[in-house]
C-alpha cells in the first residue's frame, strides 16, 4: 500500500515531544512511503498575550529556519522514505499577505490551512469555547474552513470537522445540509486531509476520523481530493489508526490519494 503521513508536528511547537529523527524512524517502521512535517506556524496573527500558556504559542519565529534545515537534512539522509516539508498555518481572515510571505519564504511541498479558533470571538482553541454553543460553532467553523479553501492559500485543509471532538453535533438533517455546503464550497480548491487524530483524542468518547464518513462521501461526490495525516505530536503516533483510515477511504470510494512535491499535486493509487 502507498500510505503517507502529511500531518506531523515537532518539539518546536511547544506541545509535541521527541526528536525529528524518531518521527521518521516510526514512519519507516510502519511501512509508510512518505512522511511530511507540518509543524504549527508561529502565531503571527494574534495579539501578544502573556497569559497564553507556552504550549499554545506555536513555533517561535526564530525556529522556523532550523525546522526547515532539519527536514531538508533528513530528506537527503534517508533514502528509504520520502520526506516532505510542510507547515500547518492557522487560517485567519485579514492575514492573507502574511501567509503568502510564509509561503514564499521556504521550498514547501505543501501548506495545511487549519481553523483552530474563530478570530472574531477570541483566539482560544475552539474546543475550549464557552461563550458559544454547537449551534453557532459548527456553521461558523465550516464557513471558515470553506473560506480557507476558497482563499487559494493552502494545499490541504486540516481536520475539517474538528469541533465534533468537544461538541455534540446538531441534528442529522442540519449536519447533512452543512456538510453539503462545505464539501461543495471546497470542491477542487484544496485537498482535504483524513486526519486520524480524531480517533484518539475525542473528549466525548466517540472518536472518529476527521472528516467523518458522511462528510467524506459528500466530498467524494463533489470531487474533493484527499490526503492522509495522523496529526502526530509524539513519534509513536505517526501513522496511527491507518487501518481505519484505509477502511474509510474504501467506504467513501476513494482509490487515490494526493501526494505533494513543491506544492504540486500528484494522484497516487494508495492500494498499489
Ligand atoms: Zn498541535
Ligand atoms: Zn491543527
Amino acid at each position: 500500500m502507498y500510505l503517507v503521513d502529511y500531518h506531523v508536528h515537532t518539539i518546536r511547537c511547544g506541545h509535541a515531544c521527541g526528536d525529528d529523527r524518531e518521527y521518521i524512524e516510526v514512519a519507516i517502521a510502519k511501512g509508510l512511503k512518505e512522511i511530511g512535517f507540518s509543524d504549527h506556524v508561529p502565531r503571527f496573527y494574534s495579539p501578544p498575550n502573556p497569559n497564553l500558556p507556552v504550549t499554545e504559542r506555536g513555533m517561535d519565529e526564530v525556529e522556523l529556519e532550523g525546522y526547515v534545515e532539519s527536514v531538508l537534512k533528513y530528506r537527503s539522509e534517508y533514502k528509504e522514505i520520502k520526506i516532505k516539508l510542510g507547515l500547518e498555518i492557522d487560517y485567519v481572515p485579514g492575514w492573507e499577505e502574511r501567509i503568502e510571505e510564509f509561503a514564499k519564504k521556504y521550498p514547501w511541498d505543501y501548506l495545511i490551512g487549519s481553523v483552530h479558533f474563530v478570530p472574531e470571538w477570541n483566539y482560544e482553541y475552539i474546543l475550549r469555547e464557552k461563550e458559544h454553543g454547537p449551534e453557532e460553532i459548527f456553521p461558523r467553523y465550516f464557513a471558515l474552513v470553506a473560506e480557507a479553501a476558497e482563499s487559494g492559500l493552502f494545499d490541504i485543509l486540516g481536520h475539517i470537522d474538528l469541533p465534533k471532538r468537544a461538541f455534540r453535533t446538531l441534528s442529522p438533517e442540519v449536519m447533512q445540509e452543512l456538510y453539503q455546503q462545505l464539501s461543495r464550497r471546497i470542491g477542487t480548491s484544496a485537498v482535504v486531509e483524513l486526519n486520524s487524530y480524531g480517533i484518539r483524542s475525542s473528549k466525548l468518547g466517540n472518536g472518529e476520523i476527521y472528516p467523518n464518513l458522511e462528510l467524506l462521501k459528500l466530498c467524494r461526490h463533489n470531487n474533493v481530493k484527499v490526503t492522509l495525516g495522523s496529526d502526530a505530536h509524539r513519534p509513536q503516533d505517526v501513522g496511527t489508526d491507518y487501518d481505519k483510515v484505509s477502511e474509510i477511504l474504501e467506504a467513501a470510494g476513494y482509490d487515490q490519494i494526493v501526494t505533494f512535491n513543491g506544492r504540486k499535486q500528484e494522484l497516487q493509487s494508495w492500494k498499489a
